[in-house]
């Protein structure tokens, strides 16, 4: 949905991506390595149960870090492409695209903010891009 959602917009697309879950400190969403073809998103914001908000969070996640793994380097451009790539695709009013503008955080304990991790834990999330290649097929 990420990768449609954004050749929708920015016609724009990439294949061979990694994706890790890792246990990362709770003020960070994730991590793009630059030059990787990974991308590391934050375990301990994907809270169970997956309601429609949780969802709506790993979507943005996901596509500000996919929008790194494309080039964007620049903080404030990622974030106003989420939005509009949220806003284009989904529209104003959807949960999505209200993620885009308040991200996860909200629901975070502020004394969590502070916290340092001593290990990842990083766990590659296997045939992360099958469903894509039976698509393209
Ligand atoms: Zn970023």
């Amino acid at each position: 949905m990420v990768k449609r959602a954004v050749k929708n917009t920015l016609g724009i697309h990439r294949v061979g991506l990694m994706l890790y879950l890792g246990d990362l400190p709770i003020r960070v969403g994730g991590f793009h390595p630059l030059g990787t073809n990974e991308i590391i998103i934050n375990r301990r914001l994907m809270k169970s149960p997956l309601d429609v908000r949780g969802k709506a969070n790993i979507f943005t996640l996901l596509l500000h870090e996919y929008l790194h793994s494309l080039g964007y380097i620049d903080e404030r451009e990622v974030r106003a492409l989420t939005h509009q790539i949220s806003a284009e695709n989904f529209g104003n009013d959807h949960p999505v695209t209200r993620a885009a503008v308040v991200g996860p955080w909200p629901d975070v304990d502020m004394e969590e903010y502070g916290d340092t991790v001593e290990d990842m834990n990083l766990e590659l999330i296997r045939d992360f891009e099958r469903v894509e290649s039976h698509y393209i097929i």
